[in-house]
């Protein structure tokens, strides 16, 4: 399977002449069909407006973009919400349910917004894939943080979408419930061929993707394959800042 997702040349910059930032700084960077990536780096290296830039909620000011072949850069803030709509998944590391509404209707709401018709059998089997079965009706209120993430998973798959962008999704759990959540979105890629793209600065969240890649200043500096959590750890304390840790002298 080819790219689903490239960016070329990427520049980005916020702010003006004063005070501009380049967050993202003639970056390229492509994601294989059908693999779980993690982006990894240190704070302010550019992860999160990588994602939005690849997920189409932010414009690149120089660059291609392309999501499936379709170029990201030269679509109108019309087809670019369709496109997000109907081909992408997100997934925030504060969940985002809607509070008044069941697991159940907070699954349905993607298939709602596109106009799309309810299969509720579809839904039982949304909610039985993230090990709710017994909780459709349920408020995000009544569910622990990683039902409530396992909620937003199914919510992100309902649509079938092409690629699931997350951001640091298991940021808000206690370390057992992020492994079963991170588990669940390694078998969304092995068993349903989606892409899976995840921001994180956990090594062992990042060791379950297939592929780690590492950001800094705006670009790719490395990246490791097959990831144990041990390499990532090593790789991002060659990362930190110079300082960060280090004794006084
Ligand atoms: P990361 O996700 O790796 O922490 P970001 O993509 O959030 O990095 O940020 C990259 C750089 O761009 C940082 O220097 C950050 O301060 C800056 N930046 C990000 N978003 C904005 C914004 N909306 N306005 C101004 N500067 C921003």
């Amino acid at each position: 399977m080819g790219d689903i997702v490239s960016l070329t040349g990427v520049h980005k910059a916020y702010g003006r002449h004063g005070n501009r930032v380049t967050a993202l700084d003639g970056l390229s960077l492509s994601f294989l069909a059908g693999t779980f990536t993690a982006v990894m780096g240190p704070s302010g290296s550019g992860k999160s407006t990588l994602l939005q830039c690849a997920a189409g909620l932010d414009r690149v000011d120089a660059g291609q973009v392309l999501l499936d072949g379709a170029p990201l850069h030269e679509c109108s803030e019309r087809a670019l919400t369709v496109l997000r709509r109907e081909q992408l998944g997100f997934i925030f590391q504060s969940f985002n349910l809607i509070p008044a509404l069941t697991a159940r209707r907070n699954i349905e709401l993607p298939l709602r917004l596109a106009g799309r018709g309810i299969d509720a059998a579809a839904i039982d089997r949304g909610l039985a894939d993230v090990g709710l079965a017994e909780r459709g009706g349920h408020r995000p209120a009544e569910l622990s943080g990683g039902q409530q993430q396992r909620v937003a998973i199914a919510r992100a798959l309902v649509t079938r979408p092409k690629v699931i962008f997350a951001d640091e999704p298991t940021g808000a759990l206690d370390s057992h419930t992020a492994r079963g959540v991170l588990a669940l979105l390694r078998g969304v890629v092995e068993q349903h061929g989606q892409t899976v793209i995840m921001v994180t600065h956990d090594p062992v969240a990042a060791s379950y993707s297939q592929r780690v890649v590492f950001l800094a200043d705006g670009k790719v500096i490395g990246e490791l394959a097959e990831p144990t959590a041990e390499a990532v750890a090593l790789r991002m304390a060659a990362l930190e800042p110079a300082g960060s840790g280090a004794k006084p002298c």
